[in-house]
């Protein structure tokens, strides 16, 4: 076969390229990394992925070599990597592109944003939220009562926000309203009609009050996976006609001094820009009619829905957005500004809770390559004595594999039509042999011979389809024979654990392998996972605006890792990610730049050990082992396991439990 048989070197981190009409700038284009990784990721001529954790500013990791010498500290992967530059960067750029829309629009108000802890509630993360963000007084949203104890004992700073929405029992209203004593500046949004009475009595209980926001339904229409998150039948937030018994009931308790902020959220992830200002226009209006109503009001909360712009296509579609971040935060500001002004009306401080947009940069997930299943072997020698199918299937397949004449007028036409009557000939030679083995006239070896040459004359037209200028009008049929060929590639990964989203909302995430982008990958195929479940796979690629079911991959060389990457997943992924099959979290680390150049592991997170899940199941891993010590002492006393057979099992099983629940080799 042509297929890489050129002589390759076994080293990943090589500089060979396979395909001289190929380069890495091929690799990153191919993928989209050259759109959606700007500024954070790019590719080097080595073909590997390079970051850039703090964007233009100068500094840049080779990944490829990151993760070979992260193995070298015994972290095997799957492998969470978290650039902690990465996330301070997104904090910077939010807060720029809203200080620049101030300017633009001479917004007399401030902008002061918080991070919705839900969407990445890990320690590190959130602490270095709390830091990096402190110089703004940057905030944080809660929307329980865990995430509000993590709120309130990670902000200290007495300007920062702390949103508490979500559901609310009389004790969380509580908790709140004494915080405020604390010194904190706890925001209690009401949610639901039902919240007003507990906040009121336990105000008159403590004598003291939360300050208050109320969280609007809007009816602006709403798209994409979200869009439910808005309407009249919304899940949150109060009707109009609530909003206005709320303010009522709130000047009655004498507390409507203290209702300072209109929140409203229209869901994750906005596609269009032109459902945003929809909803600002109508949220800016209601914010206008509170403040007559006598409200002090202040602050207008946005929500999330800042969205990410996952496949680069820079459309309204699912995986991407029809805005930046900077006309985010211009039509904000504009729109608020234009709201506010002819009522003569203080400009609000424009609080945001974008958490995709700030936390799904930062963490890169690694994971290899166990295998590649389903594809076509190599073309067996002729036997002695070979039925006629089979010599006819072999003058086929050899009549593919010459390369074309060159430079003869119309010979591509001419070559396109002679790979077209050999896959007509090698389908019908192929139907042949079955008809054969089915009437006893050929060997299940015959047989099996007979499909591995068909395979071979697919993947061999397949191979010189691949070379053909891109204009080329190729027939439908040949068209389809890549897709025939495609591999499944095993990953040592759960789907269910790292990326759920992907199984649960179709969600789309940039997935490519991280070294090779300087060769022409040769193969279709998708992920499988190790979970014993169908839907364990990753089958939906980006592809510019769309989905494709198989991304271009390479083939796997005997004893060269294969990895791949799952980018922009820090948001949700880890928290949504479940034990299915027992599969626990995987080792995590927080990577920064050093001042000097290279790197800092500033933190290494061990992945779950088999005794961890196997706890969380309330099994208790002890007992587990001694039972299994008990059957093997009677098979011993049975004669069926040797002594040494036993201390084996047992050895195997006690290390296991020490390990982290991934594939090791
Ligand atoms: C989930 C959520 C957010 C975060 O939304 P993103 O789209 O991730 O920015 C913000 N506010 C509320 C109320 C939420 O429920």
């Amino acid at each position: 076969m042509v297929l890489a048989e050129s002589p390759l070197p076994t080293d990943p981190q090589s500089s060979a390229v396979s395909d001289g009409s190929w380069t890495a700038a091929d690799g990153a284009a191919l993928y989209g990394l050259d759109r959606w990784g700007d500024p954070y990721f790019s590719v080097n001529g080595r073909g590997h992925v390079m970051v850039q954790p703090r964007g233009e500013r100068g500094g840049a990791l080779d990944l490829v070599e990151l993760v070979q010498e992260l193995q070298g500290r015994d972290l095997s992967l799957p492998l969470l990597i978290r650039f902690d530059d990465i996330l301070e960067d997104r904090l910077e750029r939010l807060h720029a592109a809203f200080e620049r829309a101030i300017a633009q629009y001479s917004y007399s108000g401030r902008y002061q944003g918080v991070f919705p802890v839900k969407c990445n509630q890990q320690r590190h993360v959130v602490e270095q939220l709390v830091e990096t963000g402190r110089r703004w007084h940057f905030g944080l949203e809660a929307g329980s009562k865990a995430e509000l104890l993590i709120a309130l004992s990670l902000i200290d700073d007495p300007e920062a926000l702390l949103i508490c929405n979500g559901y609310k029992d009389r004790r969380y209203i509580e908790t709140a309203i004494l915080a405020r004593r604390l010194g904190r500046q706890p925001v209690v949004v009401i949610e639901q009609a039902e919240e007003v009475e507990r906040i009121i009595a336990a105000s008159q209980e403590l004598g003291a009050a939360p300050f208050i926001g109320i969280r609007a339904k809007l009816s602006a229409r709403s798209t994409g996976r979200w869009g439910s998150s808005v309407g009249e039948r919304a899940k949150f937030g109060l009707s109009i006609p609530d909003v206005l018994a709320t303010v009522e009931a709130l000047r009655q308790a004498g507390l409507l001094a203290d209702l300072r902020l209109l929140h409203f959220h229209i869901g994750s992830q906005i596609n269009d820009i032109a459902v945003l200002k929809d909803a600002l226009q109508e949220a800016g209006q209601v914010y206008v009619e509170l403040t007559r109503l006598g409200a002090p009001m202040g602050y207008l909360d946005v929500g999330g829905g800042l969205g990410i712009d996952y496949d680069g296509s820079r459309t309204a579609t699912a995986a991407s957005t029809n805005y930046s971040l900077q006309n985010y935060a211009n039509d904000v500001v504009a729109t608020v500004r234009e709201c506010c002004e002819p009522h003569g009306i203080t400009p609000p401080t424009l609080v945001s809770e974008s958490g995709r947009a700030i936390a799904s940069h930062f963490s890169v997930l690694v994971f290899d390559v166990l295998g590649a299943g389903a594809l076509p072997g190599a073309v067996p020698e002729p036997g002695a004595e070979e039925p006629l199918i089979l010599r006819n299937l072999r003058d086929t397949y050899r009549s593919i594999t010459p390369p074309p004449t060159p430079d003869q007028e119309g010979a591509e036409a001419r070559g396109l039509e002679r790979l077209q009557e050999a896959w007509n000939d090698a389908l019908k030679f192929k139907d042949d042999a079955l008809a054969a083995f089915r009437l006893g006239y050929l060997s299940l070896p015959d047989r099996a011979t007979a499909e591995q040459i068909t395979w071979a004359c697919c993947q061999a037209i397949a191979e010189r389809l691949a070379v053909l200028p891109v204009a080329t009008p190729v027939p439908e049929e040949l068209r389809a024979l890549p897709a025939a060929l495609a591999g499944t590639y095993y990953a040592n990964l759960s789907v269910f654990r790292s990326a759920p989203d992907t199984w649960a909302i179709d969600q789309l995430f940039p997935v490519l392998p991280i070294h090779r982008l300087n060769e022409r990958p040769q193969r279709l195929g998708s992920f499988a996972d190790l979970t014993c479940d169908s839907d364990g796979k990753i089958a939906r690629f980006i592809d510019r605006g769309q989905v494709k079911p198989l991304l271009e991959l390479h083939a796997l060389r005997p004893a060269e890792p294969y990895w791949i990457g799952l980018f922009l997943g820090g948001a949700y992924q880890e928290v949504m990610g479940n034990l299915h099959n027992l599969f626990g979290t995987t080792n995590a680390v927080h990577i920064r730049l050093a001042d000097g150049g290279g790197y800092l592991v500033d933190h290494v997170v061990r992945g779950d050990t088999n005794a961890e899940v196997l706890e969380a199941m309330e099994h208790n891993p002890d007992q587990l082992l001694e039972r299994l010590r008990l059957a093997s002492e009677a098979a011993i006393t049975r004669g069926s396991l040797k002594i040494h057979e036993a201390r084996r099992l047992m050895a195997h099983l006690r290390t296991s439990l020490g390990q982290t629940t991934y594939l090791q080799g």
